[in-house]
């Protein structure tokens, strides 16, 4: 079932197309993979889906309601959430604060109708032996976690994650990779993520979808995204 759609979505900065008559579905409980060349539009993308820009034209469509003008509190508030490339914490306060944080947010913008009980997001994002370290003191990937988990802690049916496996080694990717899979399996919650990393891309996702120059090339199964010509060319940059 589609849970979130897109129809002729254009983005524009001024005289600048940054995203050109998309039109797609995302299905509801799925991990959707989003890849492309830099500057492709895929932070563009997640953006116009969360609400940190909202459409020049065309119409982002979710559980039926018309959201395309609706800014990010407001999605927040109907189950949208995101993560970004560069995590974002309250790096004055310890994990456990974060994770709090985040949930009285979910609560201020939503109700607590969609509550995940904060002892289930640590246990999902593996941060229950750090709940009074401070956030400043965390290494990468655990602030990745953080991350997730205080986004996971508003209650979200859907997240957005941008480039989440970017600057992690391999080892790391392995694991976060497991907790998105974790994620999704225990909580029923829809992963949109944005990766370069193609081969850890199509190991989780169940379609890949890839933009280039801001307009859509193709929407299918990794296996075969992966060994499509014209990506394969993209990413050659031929
Ligand atoms: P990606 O995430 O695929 O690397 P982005 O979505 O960040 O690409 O950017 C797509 C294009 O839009 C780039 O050419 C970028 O310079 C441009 N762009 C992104 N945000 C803005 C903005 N706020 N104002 C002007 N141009 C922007
Ligand atoms: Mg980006």
């Amino acid at each position: 079932m589609t849970q979130m759609s897109l129809t002729n979505v254009t983005m524009q900065f001024g005289p600048f197309r940054a995203l050109t008559d998309l039109s797609f579905g995302i299905e509801r409980g799925e991990i959707l993979g989003v890849a492309g060349p830099n500057g492709a539009g895929k932070s563009t993308l997640m953006n116009v889906c969360t609400g940190g820009l909202q459409a020049t034209r065309g119409s982002v469509v979710f559980n039926g309601q018309d959201i395309t003008g609706f800014k990010r509190h407001s999605r927040c508030g109907l189950g949208i959430a995101q993560t970004f490339q560069i995590p974002t914490l309250l790096s004055s306060v310890t994990v456990g604060e974060n994770l709090l944080a985040g949930q009285i947010f979910g609560h201020e913008v939503r109700g607590a109708a969609m509550d995940i009980p904060l002892r289930d997001i640590l246990y999902l994002t593996q941060l229950e032996d750090q709940l009074t370290l401070p956030a400043s003191q965390a290494d990468l990937l655990t602030r990745k976690r953080i991350m997730l988990g205080a986004a996971l802690a508003t209650g979200p049916e859907i997240i957005f994650m941008d480039e989440p496996l970017g600057g992690l080694n391999a080892q790391e990717i392995v694991e976060f990779l497991q907790v998105i899979r974790h994620v999704r399996e225990e909580l029923g919650i829809t992963i949109v993520m944005v990766e370069h990393k193609t081969r850890a891309l199509a190991e989780i996702a169940d379609r890949i979808l890839i933009i280039n120059f801001g307009a859509f090339v193709m929407l299918d199964t990794p296996g075969v995204v992966l060994n499509d010509d014209h990506v394969v060319e993209i990413y050659l940059g031929k």
